[in-house]
């Protein structure tokens, strides 16, 4: 096929075959969707990008000033289909890749129409938010109502109406809830296990993604004790609500947890205003119940797991050894996990996924163009 196969035509694979083109590589980018950014032409219709435009395209062209400060979904899915003219990237959709295994030249790719591929370099860049997950909640297989994760989340039409829980307070679940409320749904509530660290997406101007990138190297109790006190002097003390002060500062639930705070989109003003309502942790269903950790229990129509995602590496690859415990690649965003086979996208930063897609293209371009020439 080639000597270097990216895998995914999402901002990270886009932005490494760029750059690999830039140092004389030419790449074949296999994606399994219709198109390129298959997985923002699915995320809910209210989505803008939460990290700036400036610090969020990939390099060699940057988003269009035109798409504003926050970028709209389509707005990127439309920058991402221009990024790939723009470099003339051989891009073959409808192409999944189902196996990875060692090969005589390399790299053995099987894909699903049952064909074999071989390659010298594989470039894996599937996303970190790959596989929809939900956890394995007992009761569930006799409830009667009906559960969505928020993947397949588009708008409130649906839910008008309706009794809605939303499980989980990080930024998918906040602002699903958000619109959810704003569109008819009769009663939204979010279930919260851990307390989120929410932050202002703009203080006076300011983007919090800029504080992530800028204070991000300052020791983790030191980090920790400034989040913390921004939140309480910019949020409204939200435990008479529901929602309590998270017990691990930002930084240390970044490094032992790969998480990011919630940006407010409209969650606050809608907790404090009594149109979403905080509930306890989902435990499990019963037959007509969901069961919460508080030991009540509510009965909605609907529930929105807002639960997470699995990398999917586990099935792609025979190798366990590869990836940890939760399913992220050992070594990854610069150099070769083994001869030949890198991975790019799965670090989670504060300063956000497309600006270190875009640092890490660079890093593992350097380095293929090295090996290949
Ligand atoms: C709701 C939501 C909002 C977000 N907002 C932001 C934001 O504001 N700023 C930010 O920086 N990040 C944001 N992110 C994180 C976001 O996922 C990343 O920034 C970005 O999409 C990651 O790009 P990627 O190329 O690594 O993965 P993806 O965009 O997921 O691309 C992976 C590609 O690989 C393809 N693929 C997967 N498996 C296979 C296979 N087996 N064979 C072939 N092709 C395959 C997929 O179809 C997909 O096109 C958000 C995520 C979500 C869910």
């Amino acid at each position: 096929m080639a000597d270097v196969v990216v895998l995914g035509a999402g901002a990270a694979g886009l932005a490494v075959a760029a750059q690999l083109k830039a140092r004389g590589v030419e790449a074949v980018v296999l994606e399994r969707g219709p198109g390129v950014a298959t997985s923002w032409r699915g995320r809910y219709d209210r989505l803008k990008l939460h990290t700036v435009r400036q610090l969020s395209g990939l390099p060699g062209f940057a988003i269009p000033r035109g798409y504003g400060r926050w970028v709209r979904r389509d707005d990127l899915v439309r920058y991402l289909e221009a990024y790939a003219q723009r470099f003339k990237l051989d891009v073959r959709t409808g192409t999944t890749v189902e196996r990875i295994k060692p090969g005589a030249a390399g790299w053995s790719l099987r894909l699903a129409d049952g064909s074999e591929e071989s390659a010298r370099t594989v470039i894996v860049a599937t996303g970190y938010l790959h596989t929809p997950q939900v956890p394995p909640w007992p009761g569930l297989e006799t409830w009667p109502g009906e559960l969505i994760h928020s993947a397949a989340y588009r708008n409130a039409e649906p839910f008008r109406g309706k009794d809605v829980l939303v499980v989980g307070p990080g930024n998918s679940g906040a602002e699903i809830a958000t619109d959810l409320a704003e569109g008819g749904a009769t009663t939204v509530r979010l279930a919260i296990r851990t307390p989120p660290h929410i932050v202002r997406r703009t203080t006076a101007g300011w983007p919090a993604q800029l504080n992530g990138v800028l204070l991000g190297w300052l020791p983790e109790r030191i980090f920790n004790a400034v989040a913390a006190a921004t939140a309480r002097m910019e949020l409204p003390d939200l435990r008479k609500y529901g929602i309590g002060r998270p017990a691990v500062g930002l930084k240390t639930r970044l490094r032992t947890g790969r998480y990011v705070p919630l940006q407010d989109v409209g969650i606050v003003r809608d907790v404090v205003a009594g149109r979403v309502l905080p509930v306890a942790a989902v435990q499990g269903f019963d037959t007509i119940s969901v069961l919460l950790a508080d030991g009540t229990s509510v009965q909605p129509d609907v529930v929105v797991a807002a639960t997470g995602y699995g990398t999917g590496l586990r099935e792609l690859f025979e190798d366990p050894s590869l990836v940890d415990e939760t399913g992220v690649p050992l070594v990854h965003g610069g150099a070769p996990a083994r001869p030949g086979l890198f991975f790019i996208g799965y670090d989670v930063t504060l300063g956000g996924m497309l600006r270190q897609a875009a640092i890490e293209s660079r890093r593992v371009a350097r380095t293929v163009s090295r090996l290949e020439k």
